[in-house]
């Protein structure tokens, strides 16, 4: 048997290694066009910073070491430019010499990975204009900033996804004054905005510039400089820029070949990561899967889900078709200076796109018991089912243990579990790690009297909203916290009945009347819910994530 894989990094090299560990006889024949293979995309940011001092620790293994420990042969510098479907051959190109030869294979594996979306954009060939996606980009983007000279220099990085946030930082670090420039309306858009709005504000406060709702209308030269010209006619000075607005899958192989693509743009696989030729498999950023919360395709560029398909593929290949892959909820997280923020599964946005009926909740608990040193809030939004609880999204944001929340979150969306699942959670508690009832616990109580109406929630712009059209009588805004906490701020239109003595102050509220109560995160709003109620108050309603959320969402924005 023999094999050709193309494509050298995380799902080539993981599909050849798997192999080989399978199946010992067969010629496996590994082809990159670069010069590296099996290095850490994922680090480069961070070398491009100087958090990971060492160009060298990018790299996990040298062509000569992969291909001496599992037998394969490596050839790097080569591009496959043409596949014969017919005759079984792939064509390759020695990039250095421009020699061309073709090479014969029983089973073909793409995984070409993406490019990057470069707009079309006037100025967008200016020098100083950089994208990021492999070590040549890293190279290039690290002397450029050698070279630069003052002491401030201003970089301006066009979109606020992972790695425009991941670069925002490591620019930051490096001494550049940074400005972020999102067409959407916060930044993270793949997060909701009342948990990324921490971030957004944490980038602030860390002196980023953060322009949303806004886009490059085109580039210009100003002597040693760019000026970045906004949608909006701003005019930003730009030492250098990064467009880091998305990727696309390498499919153009795949094209001239005539096998199948998906509607999204990637190569159509099968659960067996099997394209419409029985021989030819693909994995990674270039595939089209399924997305097992919406039966529908999707792409998902994250170096997880390539490596979890490359080894299905692997298994597949040597043991004849036997693994399916279940999809990826596409599990997220990043590093924000001093913030974790992360995702899973649907956002509030992607169910009311998809027409899927939800409730959320909004928590902020402590990350470990709060009289512990170090305790931070981390702050929990969640989308479930209004009739079965089942889990469809989570998002996250905090600092120590974020990483385990989101991960728990994942594992109970994947397996389909609801959010009673996460009350039973069964985690590991110490005062340093977490407390008698974790976050993921606390999130899956509130998901629980919500879902069984023993707390009514109102969000943070339904109320905006009714504030704006308020008439009198309309609603009784409650704020529960201490007089001490209301003097630090409020919102317009409250009435500050302190929960320990709301028993006494029941007399003063109409029963006929709309009740929307308020306290700190939610908790004392949930207590004084519940007493109303008791008491014969049946339309009473809990702001989610209680006055935090509201300044984080409704006021700072
Ligand atoms: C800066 C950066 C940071 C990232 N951070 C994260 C992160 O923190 N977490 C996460 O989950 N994911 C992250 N990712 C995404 C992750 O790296 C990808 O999901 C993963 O590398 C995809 O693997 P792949 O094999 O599909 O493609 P790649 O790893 O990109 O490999 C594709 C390879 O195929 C080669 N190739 C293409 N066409 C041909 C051809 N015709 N002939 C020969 N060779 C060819 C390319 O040169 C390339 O080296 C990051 C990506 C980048 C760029």
């Amino acid at each position: 048997m023999k094999y050709i894989i193309i494509g050298g990094v995380a799902g080539g090299a993981t599909t050849a290694a798997r192999l080989r560990r399978m199946d010992e006889q067969s010629e496996i024949i590994l082809i990159e066009k670069g010069s590296y293979v099996s290095y850490a995309n994922c680090g480069l940011p961070y070398y491009i910073g100087n958090t990971i001092p060492e160009r060298n620790s990018l790299f996990l293994q040298t062509p000569t070491t992969l291909g001496n420990r599992f037998d394969l042969d490596v050839r790097v510098r080569t591009e496959v430019t043409a596949i014969n479907r017919d005759a079984k051959t792939v064509t390759c190109r020695q990039v250095d010499s421009g020699k061309e030869y073709t090479e014969r294979y029983d089973k073909l594996v793409l995984s070409p990975g993406t490019v990057a979306v470069r707009p079309n954009l006037p100025g967008i060939d200016l020098p100083g204009i950089f994208t990021l996606r492999d070590v040549p980009d890293t190279d290039a983007i690290k002397s450029y900033l050698t070279e630069l000279t003052g002491t401030q220099k201003e970089a301006v990085i066009i979109g606020a996804g992972f790695i425009g946030l991941e670069m925002a930082e490591n620019l930051h670090r490096l001494g550049c004054h940074v400005t972020i420039v999102e067409k959407a309306d916060h930044v993270m858009p793949v997060v909701d905005w009342e948990i990324s709005s921490t971030v957004q504000k944490h980038l602030a406060d860390k002196g980023v510039t953060v322009l949303t709702h806004n886009g490059v209308s085109r580039f210009e030269r100003d002597g040693d400089r760019n000026i970045v010209v906004l949608e909006d006619g701003q005019q930003l000075p730009a030492d250098l820029v990064l467009v880091s607005i998305g990727v696309k899958p390498l499919t153009t192989l795949a094209v001239n070949a005539g096998l199948e693509i998906g509607a999204l743009g990637g190569i159509r696989v099968n659960r067996y990561m099997q394209t419409s030729d029985p021989d030819i498999y693909a994995v990674g950023d270039a595939v089209e899967t399924v997305n097992p919360l919406t039966g529908k395709s999707q792409l998902c560029f994250l170096a997880g889900p390539t490596n979890k398909q490359a080894r299905l593929c692997a298994d597949n290949l040597a043991e004849g078709n036997i693994h399916e892959y279940g999809g990826a909820i596409g599990t997220a997280i990043a590093k924000v200076f001093d913030f974790t923020i992360g995702s899973a599964g649907l956002s509030e946005r992607q169910l009311q796109r998809e027409g899927i009926p939800y409730l959320t909740s909004i928590t902020h608990t402590g990350s470990n018991a709060t009289y512990y040193p170090g305790s931070w809030p981390v702050s929990i939004k969640i989308q479930f089912d209004p009739a079965t609880g089942r889990l469809y999204g989570a998002a996250v944001c905090g600092k120590g243990g974020t990483d385990k929340r989101l991960d728990v979150l994942a594992s109970v969306i994947a397996h389909g579990d609801t959010v009673r699942d996460l009350t039973d959670f069964d985690h590991a508690y110490a005062p340093p790690f977490s407390s008698a009832k974790d976050p993921v616990t606390v999130a899956g109580y509130v998901a629980e009297n919500i879902l069984t109406h023993k707390m009514g929630t109102i969000q943070w712009h339904e109320l905006k909203e009714m504030l704006a059209n308020k008439a009198d009588s309309d609603f009784l805004l409650i704020d529960v916290r201490s007089f001490l906490e209301c003097k630090a701020g409020v919102i317009e239109g409250s009435v500050n009945y302190p929960l320990d003595e709301l028993r006494e102050y029941m007399e003063d509220i109409p029963t006929d009347t709309p009740i929307v109560i308020y306290c700190a995160i939610g908790l004392r709003g949930y207590i004084a819910t519940r007493i109303l109620k008791q008491n014969g108050f049946d339309n009473v309603r809990n702001l989610a994530g209680g006055y935090k959320t509201w300044m984080l969402c409704a006021v700072n924005r």
